[in-house]
């Protein structure tokens, strides 16, 4: 089975970006994010849980998820955020654990890296990675990169940071940080080959000679 990378960071961290630079050194990447949207379009796996466990005017007419109304919920109501989790959660780890089984049997992928939000956030990751990424940069740099790509307020950026793991909290679970604070773009994808680099010999020395 292929070395298990997991990349975490808060929001504007960096994180996808990282994870875009490893897919160019032939990585495959899985990204949780993606399969959380997948589960909740119409037709998707977590849909009849949702309708029937929180209600069903949860659920447009075409289907899918109203997110809008799911987030603004989500917001307010701690209890909520976790029932929807509850749903939502084991399905994603589910699909997750099968793109990984595919992508060790049916790529040449040197490292599978899981793009994964929410890690620090959940007690389940630690025995399903071999080593966690950890991109980090202070919080004022997080609000204007999401400002510039998102152009949501800044209280909206604040809210959802506030509903993340701290920094520090991210960083205990780090086996490398990316310090992704003073960093251009080129230079970032530098650091990133860098590691690359040293993931590789890193598990090349572990293997059985
Ligand atoms: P995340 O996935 O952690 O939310 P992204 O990778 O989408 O963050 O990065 C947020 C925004 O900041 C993107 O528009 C990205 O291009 C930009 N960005 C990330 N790192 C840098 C950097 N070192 N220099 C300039 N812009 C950056």
């Amino acid at each position: 089975m292929r070395p298990r990378i997991g990349i975490t960071g808060g929001i504007g961290s960096g994180k996808s970006t990282v994870a875009q630079s490893f897919a160019q050194w032939g990585c495959h990447v899985i990204d949780a994010d993606q399969i959380a949207r997948s589960l909740t379009l119409a037709g998707g796996a977590g849909i009849s849980p949702i309708a029937a466990q929180m209600g069903a005017h949860f659920i447009n007419a075409d289907g899918a998820l109203d997110r809008a109304q799911m987030r603004e919920a989500a917001f307010r109501d701690p209890a909520f955020k976790a029932q929807l989790e509850g749903i939502l959660h084991p399905l994603i780890r589910q699909h997750i654990d099968q793109q990984y089984q595919y992508a060790s049997s049916n790529t040449d992928a040197p490292l599978v890296i899981f793009d994964i939000p929410l890690l620090a956030e959940s007690s389940q990751w630690s025995a399903r990675l071999d080593q966690v990424i950890v991109v980090d940069c202070l919080e004022r740099t997080q609000i204007a990169r999401v400002q510039q790509r998102n152009q949501l307020p800044e209280s909206a950026i604040e809210a959802i940071m506030a509903q993340q793991a701290s920094r520090l909290q991210r960083l205990r679970k780090a086996d490398w940080v990316l310090w992704n604070e003073t960093l251009s773009l080129q230079a970032l994808g530098d650091e990133v080959f860098d590691l690359y680099n040293r993931l590789i010999a890193n598990f090349r020395s572990r293997q059985p000679h």
